[in-house]
């Protein structure tokens, strides 16, 4: 595993696994840590992985990336095995301002992974390029 993220965030991520795991529910209190660690991207995020907004990518050679339909119904790509996302909130709040440990977008993977609500994709090699280098262009 990364260490991208504090430990009390892994641990809370870790707490929601497990709680959701044995109750198939996010407690309460589990969600107001959320709120409190990772501050306005909590909600949105919560809001993402109720909708079913992420999906996992996977090529045959085991590649992974992440698709997160945004609210605004643009598509954002998600790695997070280097924790990075291309939406312009990320550039900005995490990457230049260091406002945020990160955008609503990868922490709707975090929690999609941890309660296993990701969607799956299977595509060819020529797809999941395509689809990391797609971003690039889309620029403006
Ligand atoms: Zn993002």
């Amino acid at each position: 595993m990364d260490s991208t993220l504090p430990a009390v965030a892994e641990e809370l991520l870790k707490e929601i696994k497990k709680a959701f795991q044995e109750t198939s529910h996010v407690p309460d209190d589990l969600l107001l840590g959320l709120k409190f660690i990772f501050g306005p991207s909590a909600v949105p995020a919560l809001d993402l992985v109720d909708q079913h907004s992420v999906t996992r990518v996977m090529s045959p050679s085991g590649r992974t990336a992440y698709q997160v339909l945004g609210s605004s119904g643009k598509l954002y790509t998600c790695y997070s095995s280097c924790h990075f996302c291309t939406c312009p909130a990320f550039g900005f709040t995490v990457l230049q301002k260091s406002e945020s440990l990160l955008c609503k977008h990868i922490l709707a993977v975090y929690l999609s992974q941890a309660i296993g609500a990701c969607q799956e994709l299977s595509v060819s090699e020529e797809q999941l390029t395509s689809i990391l280098l797609a971003e690039e262009e889309d620029e403006g």
